[in-house]
């Protein structure tokens, strides 16, 4: 590492929000001697403060993201073999509680440029088992809703939001989580805010809602006149301990997003006009909240593309990751081999054949995606010095490895004379490589 500055991360303190008032709220809790949130108020005052800044009727707190995701499919209650619609690129605990509820995935492709599902995706995907459709808010973008509520809608279809990555995210004017039937968060250490390990679910639907609440607490009617353990259940419940630290965490929220969209907007001027480098493309009349900043790299134009960019940066200490995940969740051997319960592979016996074609050709979005975006770590700690230096890094590094200026020795390059503009927007000179 050659540069002397080092950016914020959100895995240590450097690039977190926890302090003096998270260790304020834990120490009243230990005093409590109360840990666990069937007994205690800070988990009780952490749903309602989460209910009342998104503005939905209820909202319960949970293990995790990935839990937050099960209780949602459990409270749909799918028949075994029916088809939840989902997205191809996303985090894997958006994707094992469909299995794990007996429901068979269906991967809508996303849009090469925002990475997310769209209505004429998912449309492609609907069938008569369709039993939801999750969307989720990869980045912190949201998804175009208006046409996707319409499409579900019109199929009557509940619309589950993974917001795992979008808190705060507005898409037209509204909060992304309360635009669907349920919305899911995580509270995972990566995440905009943080308690280690945590989720919410949301809704306005008070069945639903009464029904992931059961479903964090092993289906028990707590408070019920005769309660019981009425179905298969978990417990799924955040301790008070994380529930302290979250209360805290609550009131920096609103300020993490300002501070990470104000930086994301600096970074996205600094970076404009350059040759095969395209910055986030937001989806109209939205906030997008930056969970992270991608880059879309066009390897026609810079060497090596997205790879040999995050390459690039790297060496000067910039933590990026290529491709955001490896390869699109239909790859990952739980699906591919339908690695599940015992050797059965159910639910996948239940499916239909076409819902479990995963064949390349059925995805070009999200081949483009994988194959051209550059995820950069972003952070509501960085300073105006902190995107200044990345923005100088990237300007140089996409300058260094544009294919007209920088010939790979060893090779002889030809121009000829013709130009083609690019999908960037730019022209740029045809390259014979001998
Ligand atoms: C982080 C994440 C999850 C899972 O949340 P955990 O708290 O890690 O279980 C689910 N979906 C998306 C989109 C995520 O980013």
């Amino acid at each position: 590492m050659t540069n002397p500055i080092q950016l914020p991360s959100d895995q240590d303190s450097t690039g977190r929000t926890l302090g003096a008032e998270e260790l304020e709220l834990l120490r009243q809790c230990i005093e409590t001697g109360t840990l666990t949130s069937t007994k205690g108020n800070f988990v009780k005052t952490l749903e309602t403060e989460f209910a009342k800044k998104l503005g939905v009727k209820h909202a319960h707190a949970c293990a995790s993201g990935t839990a937050a995701i099960h209780c949602a499919i459990a409270a749909i209650n799918p028949e075994p073999g029916d088809e939840i619609i989902t997205t191809s690129i996303t985090d894997m605990g958006g994707l094992t509680p469909i299995i794990y509820q007996g429901a068979i995935p269906v991967f809508a492709d996303v849009g090469p440029e925002t990475y997310n599902v769209t209505a004429k995706t998912i449309a492609a995907c609907i069938s008569e088992r369709t039993k939801a459709i999750v969307v989720t808010h990869l980045f912190g973008n949201p998804c175009d809703m208006a046409p996707i509520m319409e499409l579900a809608q019109k199929h009557n279809i509940p619309v589950i939001e993974d917001c795992a990555q979008a808190f705060l995210t507005t898409y037209r004017d509204q909060m992304v989580g309360t635009i669907g039937t349920i919305g899911c968060f995580s509270l995972q250490q990566g995440k905009h805010i943080t308690t280690g390990e945590g989720g919410m679910v949301v809704s306005n639907d008070p069945e639903l809602a009464r029904r992931m609440y059961l479903y964090i607490n092993k289906a028990w009617g707590y408070g019920d006149a005769k309660p019981d353990h009425y179905f298969l259940a978990l417990n799924y419940r955040m301790s008070e301990l994380q529930g302290a630290v979250a209360v805290a965490q609550m009131t920096k929220l609103q300020g993490v997003v300002e501070s990470r969209v104000r930086l994301a907007d600096a970074l996205t001027t600094r970076l404009g006009g350059l040759p095969g480098l395209q910055t986030p493309v937001i989806t109209p009349e939205s906030v997008h909240t930056f969970w992270k900043y991608c880059l879309n790299v066009d390897a026609n134009v810079i060497e090596g593309g997205a790879v040999g960019l995050g390459a690039a940066l790297r060496e000067k200490g910039i933590a990026c990751a290529p491709r955001y995940i490896q390869k699109p969740a239909f790859r990952c051997q739980v699906l591919r081999d339908q690695v599940t319960f015992g050797t059965s592979r159910w639910p996948f016996t239940l499916a239909r054949p076409e819902a479990v074609d995963y064949s390349d050709e059925l995805f070009p979005g999200t081949w483009k995606a994988l194959q051209h975006v550059l995820v950069l770590p972003f952070n509501e700690r960085y300073t105006d010095e902190h995107i200044e230096f990345l923005a100088t890094e990237i300007r140089d590094a996409v300058l260094s490895l544009t294919r007209s200026q920088a010939p790979t020795a060893g090779w002889f390059v030809c121009m000829t004379q013709a130009r083609h503009r690019c999908e960037c927007g730019a022209e740029h000179p045809f390259l014979t490589l001998y």
